[in-house]
């Protein structure tokens, strides 16, 4: 089984992502997990790809500067019509959505969108959750030469160095597309990756008021974290709405997540009941976030929180 990674890249950044989905590849492949990078100078980006993949494939070409549904179906339906990929893997974001469906619709392939688990000993079978996450199901695609699977950012945030080789190859798009890139337009806060952070300091209603949120600010950067929120938080304006953990926000696996008045509701524990480690400050000794929590305190969060920030000052002197 070759599995395939079609790479992420914007405004000369690698969507860390890709490596999430190299680890998945190398999970499932039984031959060999391939990343393809499409760009106009995108060399760093297939030596870092390299690092977890058997093989990349780089095209470089003027034409690819910025991702366009229609040069990089064409691109890699050329590959893939040389390399017959069993399985085609892309990061269920806005890239991903978008080019999904086209790859499905020129390889005939099954897809299955958002999917956060893979099983592929027995043909291909995908979990992902229905009704905003109330439901979580197994699918089981139908038998077919390709699959293309859109993959949750997040999920996949272990795996280990395979260190292969690149290999550019010499393609350009067959025609030129009837799409043109014009800009980007960054949307106006989100400069905080919450799923790539080791340390999540996520604040619920409890938080009370937008002003409090410093509080949280503060713990964050005494360990070397970034605030997140709930649900509430984020309706409330008190946070943007890429901060917000859950079915309807962001997975996080960080290496600590600790939450502020926090209650656990099962849609917010969707989103980080994988986190390596759960603490929870909350004042009501029955809140359901205790449930999934390895650590709880008791307590007031405008009390606790400013003796843990002081305990912190002194270890770190
Ligand atoms: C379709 C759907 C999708 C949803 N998606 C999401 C989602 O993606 N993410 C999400 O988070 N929610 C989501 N929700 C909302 C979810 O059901 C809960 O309402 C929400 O998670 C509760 O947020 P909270 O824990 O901050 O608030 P609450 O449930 O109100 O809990 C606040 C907690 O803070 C504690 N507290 C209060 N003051 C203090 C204090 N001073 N010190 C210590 N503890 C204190 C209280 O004891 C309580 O446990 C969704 C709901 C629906 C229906």
């Amino acid at each position: 089984m070759k599995v395939f990674v079609v790479a992420e890249h914007r405004m000369g950044e690698l969507n860390p992502v890709s490596i999430e989905l190299l680890n998945l590849a190398n999970a499932i492949k039984k031959d060999s997990s391939v990343a393809v990078v499409l760009g106009k100078d995108v060399k760093g980006f297939a030596d870092e790809l390299a690092k977890f993949a058997d093989k990349v494939y780089m095209v470089q070409d003027d034409s690819l500067e910025n991702y366009n549904p229609e040069t990089y179906t064409d691109v890699l339906m050329q590959i893939f019509a040389k390399e017959k990929p069993d399985v085609v893997l892309l990061p269920n974001t806005s890239f991903g959505i978008d080019l999904g469906p086209y790859l499905a619709a020129k390889l005939n392939a099954p897809i299955a969108t958002d999917v956060v688990a893979v099983d592929a000993s027995d043909g291909l079978k995908v979990s992902k959750y229905f009704f905003q996450g109330k439901l979580m199901t197994d699918l089981k695609l139908k038998e077919a030469d390709t699959y293309v699977l859109t993959v949750r950012q997040g999920v996949f945030k272990e795996g280990e160095e395979v260190n292969g080789a690149v290999e550019e190859l010499d393609i350009k798009p067959s025609k030129p597309a009837r799409r043109q890139f014009v800009q980007y337009i960054e949307p106006e806060v989100g400069e905080v990756d919450i799923t790539q952070a080791d340390i999540v300091v996520t604040v619920g209603r409890g938080i009370e008021d937008a002003s409090n949120i410093e509080l949280a600010e503060q713990l964050a950067e005494m360990l070397g974290g970034v605030v997140a929120g709930s649900r509430p938080v984020i309706d409330n304006g008190w946070l943007p709405k890429d901060r917000q953990i859950g079915i309807s926000g962001k997975t996080v696996k960080p290496k600590l997540y600790l939450g502020l008045a926090v209650s656990g509701a099962f849609q917010h524990v969707m989103g980080m009941k994988d986190s390596e480690l759960i603490i929870a400050i909350n004042k009501d000794p029955e809140a359901p976030i205790f449930g999934v929590a390895q650590y709880g305190i008791v307590g007031d969060i405008f009390e606790v929180v400013p003796a843990l920030i002081e305990e912190l000052e002194k270890i770190k002197g």
